[in-house]
């Protein structure tokens, strides 16, 4: 083992010797590999449409391609081990001549340390210069250093002057960026350190992106920013994202769904309300996540802690839309939670019964306001937390679906496979929550009508009307 691992570490200085001399630096082929949410997929096929623009090809298969570029996530400790183990696998596997870039959020927040730790790595770009891609490629083909670094000052996320879209589309669902980066200081979140402040996209831009995505076929668009109910505050914009939604109700209303994710609690509400609940293509779906109901948790966690705010604007959005799909998030094992503020979030789960909530445990961050405190609760006590929320919450989420059976919806086909269609309607996010199973093969992309015929725990299962 130590042998072969002396003789693998010499071929990998070999490769790099090549890599740094002129001869091997032939760079037309680049392979992405997208790891974390989907701002970074976004990111990603934005950086792919920039090199193709510059000529370079992007090909499916990594170990075929010139350049590997691996956009990473460095958001909490899970994220950051896979892309470390996606970017040493790489660094591992490359073959002589072939150079591998890090970038995306990781690289923004450490830097030096990932380069000391991928043995292979021929470029670092953090997450604020993505759109500097192609320069940053130019670089790799001349002569130089190695690791190449690339983090010229930048505050704010510089936006390509390209005309790119700004959107990831998968089957017949788009995410599409309206804004970036983040003004909160929500104690447990390094996304303002990684990305600095927000901006926000002008709103013809936007709307530009949704026809480039109508014309694509795009029968969803999913609005995503790390806050988008912030959106359009640095445009002077009131109720910006009212404003948005109006003018893209307007200006593509051939895409039958538009979708909004990543909600802030403590926003005006009643645009949003009113326009979930008018005759249009924006969905009822609420997504806000709330990461606790104990207000003096959510005080060290430096969020909004009226509790009274979130039980009455839950309640304006039930009353005016009944059937207004509702997803939160929780964290669980913030410092200092004990087991009566963990007893109020079980309690206040059981009052609200959300359609979904996903939960977290939480992960002492460095550099972090939350990382001052002491990481007072132990692994095993998260743990057992998580387990007795979910188990409350998988109740609930049965019993949501269980209301749907024998009632109309519309689903959106995504797969096909052993006589049986895979869809999700209004209620469900992609990846995130359930889906709608159908037993006849339809098309891809297909909107049908069906007739919801029984209720598992996260998912239901339909007949076509
Ligand atoms: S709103 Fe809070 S949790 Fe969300 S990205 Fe900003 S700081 Fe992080």
């Amino acid at each position: 083992m130590i042998l072969s691992g002396c003789i693998n570490d010499s071929l990998r200085k070999d490769d790099r010797m090549e890599n740094m001399s002129t001869s091997k630096r032939i760079i037309k082929t680049f392979y992405i590999e997208s790891l974390g949410c989907a701002k970074n997929s976004v990111d990603s096929r934005s950086m792919a449409e920039l090199l193709d623009m510059a000529g370079y090809e992007e090909h499916s298969k990594a170990l075929d391609s010139d350049l590997i570029i691996v956009n990473t996530c460095g958001f909490i400790q899970p994220a950051r081990e896979e892309s470390l183990q996606v970017l040493r696998d790489f660094a591992r596997e490359k073959r002589p001549g072939q150079f591998l870039i890090a970038a995306g959020c990781l690289g923004e927040r450490e830097k030096q340390q990932l380069a000391a730790q991928v043995d292979g790595l021929d470029a670092v770009l953090g997450t604020r210069r993505w759109a500097d891609i192609v320069s940053v490629v130019e670089k790799l083909r001349q002569p130089g250093e190695s690791p190449y670094f690339y983090f010229p000052p930048t505050e704010k996320i510089v936006e390509s002057d390209q005309p790119i879209v700004r959107a990831a589309l998968q089957g017949s669902s788009a995410y599409l960026k309206i804004a970036d980066g983040c003004d909160r200081s929500c104690a447990f979140c390094a996304i303002p350190l990684i990305k600095g402040p927000m901006f926000s996209r002008p709103i013809p831009e936007i709307l530009a992106d949704a026809q480039a995505l109508a014309d694509a076929g795009a029968k969803e668009l999913i609005l995503i920013a790390q806050d988008t109910t912030a959106y359009g505050r640095d445009l002077g914009l009131k109720d910006g994202l009212a404003v948005l939604l109006r003018e893209l109700s307007g200006s593509v209303p051939h895409i039958p769904w538009v979708r909004v994710m990543y909600t802030f609690p403590g926003m005006h509400a009643q645009p949003l309300i009113e326009l979930m609940a008018a005759d249009n293509n924006i969905l009822p779906y609420l997504d806000m996540p709330l990461q606790h109901a104990h207000p003096a948790v959510l005080k060290r966690m430096r969020r909004l802690s009226d509790m009274g705010w979130v039980r009455d604007t839950i309640g304006k959005f039930r009353q005016a839309i009944p059937d207004v799909a509702l997803r939160t998030t929780f964290i669980v094992g913030f410092p200092g939670e004990t087991e009566a503020e963990f007893q109020e979030l079980l309690d206040f789960t059981a009052e609200m019964r959300f359609d979904h909530v996903g939960i977290f445990p939480y992960y002492h961050e460095a550099d972090t306001p939350a990382f001052l405190l002491e990481d007072s609760v132990s692994p095993e006590v998260k743990e057992e937390r998580i387990q007795r929320l979910a188990a409350l919450q998988e109740e609930i989420s049965r019993s949501r679906n269980e209301e749907w059976v024998g009632r109309e919806m519309d689903v959106l086909i995504e797969g096909i496979g052993d006589g049986i269609s895979v869809g999700r309607s209004f209620r469900d996010a992609p990846e995130i929550d359930g889906l709608v199973l159908l037993d006849e093969v339809l098309a891809e992309g297909d909107l049908v009508r069906v007739q919801v015929s029984s209720a598992l725990t996260h998912d239901l299962i339909a007949h076509r009307v």
